[in-house]
């Protein structure tokens, strides 16, 4: 398998292991099955079997242990590329479009959150602030371009910048819808459900070939098990390169660090999530066990023996980069890791169908992997129930 994380991962080790999962010793068939269960599986997981869908999720390894683990699951509506710049590169539809489906995913998110019990999952606002005088005019315009298309953002200039958050910054736009989450223990409860709505999940079970079969789909497991499968979603992550020859995705390399616990409840304006127009961008949230995040300095390559050796240097830097901004608030790194980061030109996912093998992918990509993935759930979902909507093919292969 592909190393996608090294270091000390924040929420894996805030949990521990929750809960266990068997492995598959038997043949088994099953209505759709759900290769990966990281954040996207489970979520695909969930919502099928909600809709009444029996489901068999599979993991090479541990649940949630890979990508999701090391993720900071900020949830933003915003992408990376800004809205007004993305409408110049796919049309003001599909640009807009792609936002309000993110703005929708975190409103399901946190409704999915509050049924399921108890994963640190807050709203918040989030600050994008002008790293430099030459982009306010860009933070200026994407104002009004998402006013027009009833976002609701306020523009900061650097005075209010700087009474709201204390640091000295030209510009800042402030959105109003944003969350985080623990992406780990969220992974964990949704497939709890999965669970008592009568699906299966299992980890240490890989899926080694998959063929078409007559009635759908017949997969091979490490163990030499078979699974008969109408539908195949995979949920294969950043590793899904090696089943799709997509040339839009990229891979590089990310680094993240954790404070230890600071003894302010609110160390900025609402305890916004906080990013930059630069790239890559650095960013921050805090926790609610009082901690403050901080990830970027993010590198272009996916060497994982390369970006581990860069770790310790990325930590110290990130913690510097954070003193800059906040020289009153006491940090000192707890945590570090480091991983593999996917992200296409556009910023957009790859919600579709292998048109080779038929079977499903939900690849979130981009700071917004986790909202894609929601918004990817619910796409499969319609289409397994045979009712696609009308944004089904939004974000196709080889576009
Ligand atoms: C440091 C860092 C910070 C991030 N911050 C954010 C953020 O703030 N907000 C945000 O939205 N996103 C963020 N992301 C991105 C986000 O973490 C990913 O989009 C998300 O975790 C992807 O989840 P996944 O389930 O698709 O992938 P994974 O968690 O990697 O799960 C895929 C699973 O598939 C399994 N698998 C693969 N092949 C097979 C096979 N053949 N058989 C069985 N199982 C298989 C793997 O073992 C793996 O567990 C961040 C990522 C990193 C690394």
């Amino acid at each position: 398998m592909m190393d996608l994380r090294s270091g000390m991962p924040y929420h894996w080790i805030l949990n521990g292991l929750p809960h266990t999962y068997p492995l598959l010793d038997h043949d088994a068939q099953t209505t759709a099955l759900v290769v990966g269960g990281g954040i996207t599986g489970a979520l695909c997981a969930q919502a099928l079997a909600d809709a009444g869908i029996e489901v068999l999720v599979v993991e090479a390894g541990s649940i949630a242990t890979r990508s999701t683990s090391a993720s900071t699951a900020l949830l933003q509506y915003e992408l990376d590329t800004p809205l007004h710049i993305l409408a110049g590169q796919v049309g003001e539809a599909t640009a807009v479009r792609s936002y309000q489906l993110c703005a929708e995913a975190i409103e399901s998110i946190m409704l999915l959150a509050e049924t399921l019990g108890e994963c640190a999952a807050t709203r918040r606002v989030s600050l994008q602030y002008a790293s430099k005088r030459g982009h306010v005019e860009q933070l200026e315009t994407e104002h009004t371009f998402r006013k027009k298309h009833g976002f609701e953002t306020d523009l900061l200039a650097a005075r209010e910048v700087r009474k709201r958050f204390g640091f000295r910054k030209p510009a800042g736009l402030v959105s109003h819808k944003a969350a985080e989450i623990d992406p780990y223990r969220f992974t964990h409860l949704l497939l709890q459900d999965v669970l008592k709505k009568g699906g299966r999940v299992m980890d240490r079970t890989k899926v080694v070939s998959s063929e078409r079969s007559n009635s759908g789909y017949l997969l091979r497991t490490d163990k030499g098990h078979l699974i008969h499968a109408e539908h195949v979603v995979m949920a294969t992550g950043y590793q899904s390169q090696r089943y799709v020859d997509e040339p839009g995705i990229q891979l590089h390399s990310t680094y993240a660090i954790a404070s230890e616990r600071i003894p302010i409840a609110e160390p900025w304006y609402r305890n916004a999530l906080i990013w930059e127009t630069a790239t890559p961008y650095l960013y921050l949230r805090t926790t609610p066990d009082g901690r403050i995040l901080i990830g970027g300095l993010d590198e272009g390559f996916r060497n994982p023996a390369l970006r581990d050796k860069l770790l310790d240097r990325k930590a110290r830097k990130l913690e510097k980069l954070f003193k800059k901004l906040f020289p009153e608030i006491p940090f000192k790194t707890e945590y570090s890791w480091c991983g593999t980061f996917g992200g296409t030109s556009d910023g957009l996912p790859y919600i579709d169908r292998d048109p080779r093998t038929g079977a499903w992918y939900v690849l979130g990509m981009g700071g917004n992997g986790i909202t894609f993935s929601k918004v990817g759930a619910g796409m499969v979902r319609d289409h397994i129930l045979g009712r696609p909507g009308p944004d089904a093919g939004m974000f196709r292969f080889g576009r």
